[in-house]
């Protein structure tokens, strides 16, 4: 993962440690390096300019230092930069103090929603909580087939409409979903809901009347990390239209160059809360920012 991007800034950065003092001019060579490797990696151009201007003016300013050397004083600004930009402190998820806590589920059809739903159930599961997957994805073909098989697999119940109850109304299973789930004591609620191959106005205004339906702890919005810088545009729509308030990253193990993973905190605002990267159940975890720098640095 991140190959190449790992390369060409641990490349970057080794040229600063057969140096003993560093210039002004050896800091913005490295500098105009680790500007090309991301651009070269999909990163947004005001991320990578915001990047780079903090690394000069650290770097600039950074005082000698008896424990490391100026290139180790680089590699440690570069380090702590990746971190922040990638989000800083880990966020956990946000819990209801009076369950059940409702997360809903949006982004691009082929995102990774479906599948993630059965994650999250799997996930939650072994930290003790007894979720429940709701289907309001009523538009795709199979989707809420799709949703009961990884929900099974995920051994959790999933809330579907009946035949005649509710279908192409996913408003309403919502709301029936949620007073089921106080009735079987579920303590938390995951709304899959349906995505389009485009951002449009139909999809979302749905999911903003699942929204206000359900009132969500958390709007996880869902986005395939192999799209790269476009996950930005997408980030953006959704943020507009329906609000939310952490991303996941889908597909990471499929994405070689990192550029969404780098560029969607920092352009909508709003944090990184877990990785899926691949097909199966238990390829997913919570999202660590200092883990993930530690990664790209090599
Ligand atoms: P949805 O339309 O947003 O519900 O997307 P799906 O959950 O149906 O996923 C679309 C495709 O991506 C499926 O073939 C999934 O198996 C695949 N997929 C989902 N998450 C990952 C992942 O983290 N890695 C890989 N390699 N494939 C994934």
């Amino acid at each position: 993962m991140f190959d190449t991007l790992s390369d060409r800034l641990t490349a970057a950065l080794q040229t600063l440690t057969r140096k003993g003092r560093l210039s002004d001019a050896d800091i913005d060579a490295t500098a105009r390096e680790i500007r090309i490797a991301l651009l070269e990696a999909d990163v947004a151009l005001g991320v990578v300019k915001t990047f780079i201007a903090r690394i000069k003016e650290r770097a600039k300013g950074a005082e000698v230092s008896q424990a490391l050397n100026p290139a180790q004083q680089v590699i440690k600004i570069v380090n702590e930069e990746l971190v922040a930009i990638l989000g800083g402190e880990t966020r956990r998820l946000n819990l209801a103090k009076t369950p059940p806590t409702v997360i809903m589920l949006a982004g691009l059809q082929g995102a990774g929603k479906t599948t993630l739903a059965g994650k999250l159930a799997l996930w939650l599961k072994k930290q003790g909580h007894a979720p429940m997957l709701v289907a309001c994805d009523l538009q795709r073909p199979n989707a809420v087939t799709q949703l009961q098989v990884v929900g099974e697999r995920a051994g959790v119940v999933t809330f579907a409409p009946e035949p005649g109850n509710g279908v192409g109304d996913p408003v309403d299973v919502a709301r029936r979903a949620i007073a089921e789930a106080k009735h079987a004591q579920h303590d938390v609620v995951v709304v899959d809901t349906a995505g389009r191959l485009g951002v449009d106005e139909e999809l979302m205004k749905q999911a903003a009347d699942i929204r206000d339906a359900v009132d969500p702890d958390e709007v996880l919005f869902v986005v395939d990390a192999m799209i790269g810088q476009d996950a930005v545009t997408t980030a953006e729509a959704f943020r507009d239209g329906v609000g939310f308030t952490g991303v996941v990253l889908t597909k990471l193990d499929g994405d070689a160059r990192g550029g969404a993973a780098l560029s969607v905190r920092e352009i909508t605002g709003q944090p990184i809360l877990f990785a899926s990267n691949g097909e199966k159940l238990e390829d997913f975890d919570t999202f660590h920012p200092d883990r993930m720098a530690s990664r790209i640095l090599g």
